[in-house]
């Protein structure tokens, strides 16, 4: 197994390196190094200007307009993103929603759906979770029925990501009540502009609008909005799961915050207390393990091996280790990670107050905010179902 990089590889390196550096507006990358508030705004402006390099799709074949990247070279990418602090790519369009349309969809809707996610103009929310149907989710309710060359959808969605923003959505929906339950879910496309549609928001710990309820009130979508077969949609939403699984793991946001946590440390004093420096000596143990892991998947890929489907396995470990930096960063920060204040979290805040050196209010809202990390995705108890049954069978 080989896990050092090739000459190649680094060049290729280089070349994103430079050109993110290049490209990543200031302010932007201000706000994501310091956890801010971003707005709608500001993942949009950094969207459309890797859309219009072809870069937003980094993950897409080069038949449907992608860059064609290998495995080694769509993480370096997300790696120098990372840790030059580009906003995380919101991942509903061009991460979920794209692969299940180029690998269920037909050429029409190819041509419909893909030209909007890849250039960013278009934002897409994900509609699978139900009340009662999150863990459970072959047990959705919201119900489509085909009327004519329309599905008429009833029902709701909630913990709706960014909804509030979303212009289109992927639902699983029911079309129908026969056999198992997996069987009589498919996958819709739905305008959130249609009538019917009402997008309300959920107030988190942290206080702030992330997550939203969605409720389908007689919403006519046309048949042709449908991706593949009618209840087919369980197939298609498991290769969308995996993908939301690996990208949940975020090993390089991990390495760009040990970074941070190591300055907060410092600046506040508590890097002499040997005890907190074990945390996070022991955090970094895990972080570079968790990367070994994903190089390892990568070695794999290149020698064209199988690698084992360890999706859950990176969901569980990346989920957790961004809670402890969370955990620590507030930690080190003591009574200045504590008030809840309103600006820290508004665009343009430099965290200027009597007292917080360093800009660190935002820390006890970001370890609210990262609870939801061993939740959102498949929680972690049902990922180690899944793993316990991968291994043990
Ligand atoms: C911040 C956030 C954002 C989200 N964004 C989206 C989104 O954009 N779109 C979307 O569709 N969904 C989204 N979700 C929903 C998410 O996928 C679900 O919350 C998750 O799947 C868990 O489902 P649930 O909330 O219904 O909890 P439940 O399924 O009711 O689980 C409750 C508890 O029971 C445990 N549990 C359940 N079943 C088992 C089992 N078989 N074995 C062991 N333990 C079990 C769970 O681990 C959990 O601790 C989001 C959630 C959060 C918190």
């Amino acid at each position: 197994m080989d896990l050092a990089f090739t000459p190649e590889e680094q060049a290729f390196r280089e070349e994103i390196r430079s050109w993110v550096r290049a490209n990543l507006p200031e302010d932007i990358a201000h706000k994501v190094r310091n956890d801010l508030h971003l707005t709608r705004e500001d993942m949009q402006r950094w969207a459309k200007i890797l859309g219009k390099k072809g870069w937003l799709g980094y993950g897409w074949p080069k038949e449907f307009g992608g860059p064609g990247w290998s495995a080694v070279q769509k993480h370096l990418f997300e790696e120098e993103c990372a840790l030059a602090g580009t906003p995380r790519i919101v991942p509903f369009g061009p991460v979920m929603v794209a692969p299940v349309i180029m690998a269920y969809g037909t050429p029409e809707q190819h041509q419909r759906f893909l030209p909007g996610i890849a250039s960013g103009e278009v934002w897409w929310s994900q509609g699978y979770s139900e009340p009662g149907s999150g863990s459970d989710l072959a047990s959705v309710k919201t119900r489509a029925e085909r009327v004519g060359d329309k599905y008429i959808v009833n029902g709701q969605k909630t913990w709706t990501t960014l909804g509030q923003y979303g212009e289109w959505i992927f639902c699983l929906v029911r079309t129908s009540n026969e056999g198992k339950p997996q069987t009589g879910i498919s996958f819709l496309l739905v305008d959130m502009k249609s009538p019917g549609v009402t997008v309300r928001p959920i107030k988190l710990l942290d206080g702030s609008h992330e997550v939203n309820e969605v409720f389908f009130d007689n919403v006519q979508v046309p048949a042709d909005q449908l991706i593949g077969e009618e209840n087919k949609g369980w197939t298609y939403a498991k290769h969308l799961l995996s993908h939301e699984r690996t990208n949940i793991a975020d090993v390089n946001r991990a390495k760009r915050e040990l970074e941070r946590l190591k300055r907060i440390a410092k600046t506040e004093g508590v890097w002499e207390d040997q005890r907190f420096r074990d945390q996070i000596a022991l955090l970094e143990i895990d972080v570079i393990a968790l990367e070994m892991l994903v190089l390892r998947v990568l070695s794999a890929m290149k020698s064209g091996k199988n690698p084992l489907d360890i999706a859950g396995l990176l969901k569980i470990k990346g989920s957790e280790i961004q809670q402890r930096y969370s955990e620590l960063m507030m930690l080190a920060a003591g009574p200045y990670a504590l008030p809840y204040i309103q600006e820290a979290m508004e665009a343009g805040y430099q965290g200027d107050f009597p007292g917080n050196v360093l800009g660190n209010a935002p820390l006890a809202a970001t370890y609210f905010n990262m609870r939801k990390t061993t939740i959102y995705g498949g929680s972690n108890e049902v990922q180690r179902n899944i793993v316990a049954q991968t291994v043990l069978g």
